[in-house]
């Protein structure tokens, strides 16, 4: 068994599509009577969160990116299902086209570097991607939970003797904690994702686009 760290296929850089929040930004901020924190929950992974987008260039891969989080087109979505790809879940995502959105909506996102004449006016039926909690990290990998609050939930991981998460530091799996989803997340590594071979495998079977595979070391 092999697992593999999925990352944003960039060979295309630049021409696929990719979406734009159009609005608030998906987050909450918290402010803890217990451990007395005040800091910003993001929510753009969150499936109870609710996010607009436009989509930037025409050229739409089967996975597209708005920032850190996944879409997936229909068709991919319904072929990974009827493939059996487990731990896959879609949510509901609200696509603006270029048409719809307010002179001053558009100036706003110029006005923030995008290229607002790429905006799309068709755009292909997606969902937006999620997936759970699917495996532990051996502890041999160098990540350390620095600090915490069950009230609350707030976490940070660092990499041991650094103040942040390095995302070179070696990481391994715990292959005997894997819960068996084809596509998955850990506990510790924020927005990544990782899937199994069989996800690999019917990716490039059907000659799906918009991600990369990057083997992940278990012990
Ligand atoms: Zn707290």
């Amino acid at each position: 068994m092999t697992f593999y760290e999925i990352s944003s296929d960039n060979r295309k850089k630049g021409e696929w599509a990719y979406g734009i929040i159009i609005g608030d930004y998906p987050k909450v901020m918290i402010d803890c009577s217990v451990c007395g924190r005040n800091w910003r929950k993001e929510k753009l992974l969150d499936k109870n969160s609710d996010i607009t987008v436009a989509l930037v260039n025409d050229n739409f891969a089967d996975f597209a990116d708005v920032i850190y989080h996944k879409l997936i087109k229909s068709e991919a979505l319904e072929l990974l299902q009827n493939n059996e790809i487990k731990g896959i879940s879609a949510g509901h995502i609200n696509i603006m086209l270029h048409d719809e959105l307010s002179l001053d909506a558009l100036q706003t996102l110029k006005k923030k570097g995008c290229k607002i004449n790429l905006i799309s006016d068709s755009v292909p039926q997606y969902y937006r991607l999620f997936a759970n909690v699917g495996i532990s990290l051996h502890e041999r990998s160098e990540i350390e939970l620095l600090d915490f609050c069950d009230a609350c939930g707030y976490k940070k991981f660092i990499t041991p003797n650094l103040s942040y998460l390095d995302p070179s530091a070696p990481i391994y799996f715990a292959r005997e904690t894997w819960n068996g989803d084809d596509l998955f997340m850990t506990e510790e590594l924020g927005a990544s994702l990782f899937c199994s071979e069989k996800f690999v495998q019917v990716y490039k079977e059907n000659n799906l686009t918009g991600l990369k595979f990057s083997k992940i070391e278990f012990l």
